[in-house]
């Protein structure tokens, strides 16, 4: 295996599937399936999930809301997700963590570094709820930094699409795929895969981001065998 602990980012969408909102039953399988597979290869196994498909901060300010609250009412949103994902793993067998950046004792563990650590390297799944428990965040820069942190080798970003494109593929017809981006690339070409605060992380601290698409079942496979050209490296 090429990476030996991965930090797997997904889109609190993705979750939707073909739905408008929530979470689809049969893509979260899918997804398990797919963790499970690179779990049983060896692989260490760090999620951090979003909360798009059930609330984001900006929305707060449209209704009204305050900005902050809002914010942590998409933390919360991805307690959610991380409970739905958690509880998935656990139907295929799977032995898991979720740790929480906003302390929630009924239903998590408070995130602690050397204690995700230590339930990675017992072959524990560990899933990041809540962002990094602060406002103003989001989960990609959470991605970022937990994986700094726990010493994850990749940040795996998976989505829809498999990679990053010169425009959007899903609008632009003539929108081609970028195989390799360094970071300063990533940055200053304002590609909305990720936001700057996720990459000048990764960038600081030497750890790499491979953008793939999550939806074709054994890219996740292929990626941590080292297999090239799946999705889009910024290194
Ligand atoms: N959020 C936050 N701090 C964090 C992580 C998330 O305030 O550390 C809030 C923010 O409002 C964000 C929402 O939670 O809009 C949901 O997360 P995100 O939009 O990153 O989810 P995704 O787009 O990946 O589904």
């Amino acid at each position: 295996m090429k990476y030996k602990r991965i930090l797997l980012k997904l889109s609190g969408e993705a979750l939707m599937g073909n739905q408008q909102y929530g979470i689809d039953p049969i893509r979260i399988n899918e997804y398990a399936k797919q963790i499970k597979e690179i779990h049983e290869s060896g692989v260490e196994v760090a999620i951090v999930i979003g909360g798009g498909n059930i609330y984001r901060g900006v929305q707060a300010e449209a209704s009204g809301i305050d900005r902050v609250q809002g914010d942590y009412m998409g933390m919360l949103a991805t307690v959610i997700n991380a409970m739905a994902i958690q509880s998935t793993l656990e139907n295929h067998g799977l032995y898991t963590r979720l740790m929480s950046g906003i302390k929630m004792e009924a239903v998590c563990e408070p995130f602690i570094r050397r204690r995700a650590v230590r339930h990675l390297e017992k072959g524990r799944i560990v899933i990041f709820g809540a962002g990094i428990g602060n406002p103003y965040f989001t989960t990609d820069s959470t991605a970022s930094l937990r994986a700094i942190e726990i010493e994850a080798d990749v940040v795996l970003k998976g989505t829809r699409v498999d990679g990053v494109y010169t425009a959007d593929p899903e609008k632009d017809s003539t929108a081609t795929k970028i195989p390799n981006l360094s970071f300063e690339e990533a940055i200053r070409g304002g590609y909305s895969v990720m936001d700057t605060t996720a990459f000048t992380l990764c960038q600081e601290n030497n750890v790499p981001i491979i953008v793939f698409d999550m939806n074709t079942s054994g890219n996740l496979l292929d990626i941590v065998k080292g297999k090239e050209n799946v999705g889009t490296l910024i290194s």
